[in-house]
């Protein structure tokens, strides 16, 4: 960007220093050229009027012109207010103010005509409108827009006249003035291939639109951009990643082959297959496998998992799992054992629990070789735990570890860095997926094997707790578990343990009879792990929990998830939850209990769950729901920056602009031709800009 768009904010002609403080903590606008990207988030049809006597409290934002009579400050000190009583041919209304109470009254001669704007609302018989927008009759153009753009803005800013208006009046002499210096960011080509306006049109037309048809083109120029701006930053980070990283060539797949031919005990997916195809793909490739796997719960990672060990270790190097919690890596390790054991491999497990004297020997074989897999927690970080020659590290529910401890799994092998899949139940949309993990490589499991029987869903009221108790008994007379969930209510601990122990109780009560486990945060983990086990040893009928019973805990008679307060969970949450039931041969149920009165949210996520057992779809509806940002704790990956685009509703644009920029990168992968010296121009700046902005802030 030129000199220009960094022009401190003050010097436009009408801010001054104390509306620049203003819109700099306010909007963290510094410069002319974060203004020009404070887009309008919605545009307005200020070709109508209504007159005070055709207001009704259906309409949202109106225009009335109206003059002023009489002005008035009612209440005292801090509650103090300023009502403006104004009148048009069919009758009176209020206007009134609550901050900046002098500022307005100057400009509000007795007597003048005003276009105000804003929602009415309606007080006894008198209509008012609070904090309206307001214009001199005098001073507003002939043609008014029926595309007037409005901005966002803050109290603090209308009270000083920035409201939407008064920020449109600003960008006016803006967007003007800066026509000369904007330069095209995007090259001819990718305009031409994608039928994009050029930058200038789109700047002009975003914030003052001449026609419908241009307004959309505008939009759809600047989204694209800024996908592809994001994209390229994501996809160049890959490439070079992929070129400092040299990854051990792993290409042997006798093992797997023999495994395939004589042990396997289903057939794999076709998801399945094509994951593994594309993980074999990477770990002969040279290069660091940097992968991450999605699978909904109960997709079979676990076997994908173990098919990629077999090819690391058939082509003579190690590989390791590692899992966020003691039971977790104890299931993968009993199960992963029964087929290491056909193959004749050796495995072991290492958590926190295991003697001295074994992890002595674990120690010693690791680093003679003669121990192929191991499985455990985060133990397997620590420094003295050394491979002979780690080839392929995985990591199951990654987003429980950090960047850190990642970096320490790397350590492990100091002539190739080992491959790595990550595994993660959690999913994500897809144009999340490209955003959060761009620089990583995703494949997803989007099937399920077959033969399963979907999980049923339904919605309870509290008020039939009785019935849902009879249906609990039911099936444990059949032989089954049942799991009965209760939020964590964040504002207290407090509640929350005697919310789960008033629902111990009377589930006590309801069935006498039965044994019961109960595990919650405030346990020690010891103590919550002899539970666990309780219960996954049938010894206990009914798991009564908070959410901290374990991702990825797998007890195949467990077939009934009982969620109380289902309303106060979200989406993802709810669905992983249930995911613990599914997991055996039997039909499995999911009762989402709730109050009767839901907010259109939890109503929303409730339809969804019962709707639905794809963990994509739901993902989906989540990131309708919640935006981006909320998902996961974003912050760090820049998808919370996004100006105009939209990764919920602009899946389409998303996708189109990383393909150009993938197909960019492919031809000049360092960006080093002098036709995509713009670009890299533009990728450099943008680094630049979010680094002042978080120093500033
Ligand atoms: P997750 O993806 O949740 O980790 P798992 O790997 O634990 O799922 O697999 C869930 C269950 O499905 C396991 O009992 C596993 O043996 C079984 N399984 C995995 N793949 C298949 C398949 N292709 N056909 C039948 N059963 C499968
Ligand atoms: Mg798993």
């Amino acid at each position: 960007m030129s000199g220009f768009f960094s022009t401190k904010i003050e010097f436009l002609k009408g801010v001054g220093p104390q509306r620049a403080e203003l819109l700099n903590k306010e909007l963290q606008i510094f410069t002319y050229g974060d203004l020009l990207q404070h887009y309008p988030f919605r545009y307005e049809d200020r070709s109508k009027f209504y007159k005070i006597q055709q207001l009704n409290p259906d309409l949202e934002n109106v225009q009335v012109i109206a003059r002023v009579m009489k002005l008035e400050i009612v209440g005292v000190g801090g509650k103090k207010r300023l009502v403006a009583h104004v009148a048009d041919e069919t009758g009176e209304m209020e206007m009134t103010w609550f901050k900046g109470i002098q500022w307005v009254q100057k400009k509000l001669p007795v007597g003048s005509v005003f276009i105000f704007f804003g929602k009415p609302a309606q007080f006894g018989r008198k209509w008012s409108i609070a904090h309206p927008e307001m214009e001199p009759l005098s001073q507003a153009s002939e043609n008014r827009n029926s595309f007037q753009p409005v901005y966002s803005t803050t109290e603090k800013l209308r009270a000083r006249f920035l409201d939407s208006r008064g920020i449109s009046k600003l960008m006016e002499q803006l967007v003007h003035a800066s026509l000369p210096y904007i330069q095209e960011t995007l090259p001819t080509s990718i305009l031409e291939q994608y039928q994009l306006i050029g930058k200038k049109e789109a700047l002009r037309e975003i914030h003052f639109p001449s026609r419908p048809e241009l307004l959309q083109r505008a939009r759809k120029r600047l989204k694209f951009e800024e996908f592809f701006f994001l994209q390229l930053r994501l996809l160049k980070m890959k490439v070079a990643r992929t070129e400092k990283f040299r990854g051990q060539i792993l290409d042997n797949t006798s093992l797997l082959t023999e495994f395939y031919q004589n042990h396997i005990p289903f057939e794999l997916t076709g998801a399945q297959k094509r994951v593994i195809r594309e993980s074999y793909h990477d770990l002969k490739s040279g290069k660091q496998m940097n992968r991450l796997i999605q699978g909904d719960v109960g997709s079979g990672k676990t076997m994908v998992a173990f098919i990629c060990m077999l090819i690391a270790i058939g082509s003579g190097s190690q590989a390791c799992l590692m899992a966020p919690t003691e039971i977790l890596a104890n299931q993968h390790y009993e199960g992963l054992k029964e087929y290491a054991d056909m193959m004749g491999i050796k495995i072991a497990l290492l958590t926190g629990s295991v003697k001295k004297s074994a992890r002595k020997t674990i120690h010693e074989e690791l680093l003679s070789g003669d121990l192929k897999i191991l499985i455990g927690t985060h133990a397997l970080l620590e420094d003295v735990v050394q491979f002979q020659n780690l080839g392929l590290a995985i990591v199951d529910e990654q987003h429980r570890f950090g960047v850190a401890q990642r970096a320490k799994l790397w350590a492990k092998n100091e002539e190739f860095f080992p491959h790595v899949l990550v595994m993660t139940a959690t999913p994500i949309p897809r144009t999340l997926a490209m955003t959060l993990y761009g620089d990583l490589d995703v494949s997803v499991i989007d099937e399920l094997p077959a033969g399963r029987k979907p999980i049923q869903t339904v919605h309870r009221y509290d008020k039939d707790r009785l019935k849902v108790f009879g249906f609990i008994n039911q099936e444990i007379q059949k032989g089954r578990q049942v799991y009965i969930v209760y939020p964590l209510i964040e504002e207290s601990e407090k509640l929350n343990l005697k919310n789960l122990m008033d629902g111990y109780e009377s589930i006590a009560r309801a069935f006498p009879q039965y044994p019961l486990s109960i595990v919650h945060g405030a346990m020690k983990a010891e103590a919550k792990d002899f539970e666990m086990q309780r219960f996954v040893k049938g010894e206990t009928k009914i798991m009564v929990a908070t959410t901290v019973i374990e991702v990825g805990v797998n007890v195949p008679n467990a077939s009934v998830m009982i969620i109380e307060n289902a309303e106060r969970f979200g989406l993802s949450q709810l669905h992983q939850l249930r995911g613990r039931v599914g997991r055996g041969a039997e039909q499995s149920y999911c009762i989402l209990m709730s109050k009767y009165e839901l907010s259109k949210d939890s109503r929303i996520r409730l339809e969804t769950m019962v709707r639905t057992n794809d963990g994509f779809e739901i993902a989906d509806v989540d990131l309708r729901l919640r935006g981006p940002g909320d998902l996961m704790g974003t912050q760090q990956s820049g998808v919370t920056d996004l100006l105009i685009a939209d990764l919920s509703k602009d899946a389409g644009l998303l996708t189109l602009a990383r393909d150009a920029a993938q197909q960019l990168l492919a031809n000049d992968p360092h960006l080093s031709l002098p036709e995509n010296q713009p670009i890299l121009k533009q990728i450099q700046q943008q680094k630049k800009t979010a680094v002042n902005w978080s120093r500033i802030s």
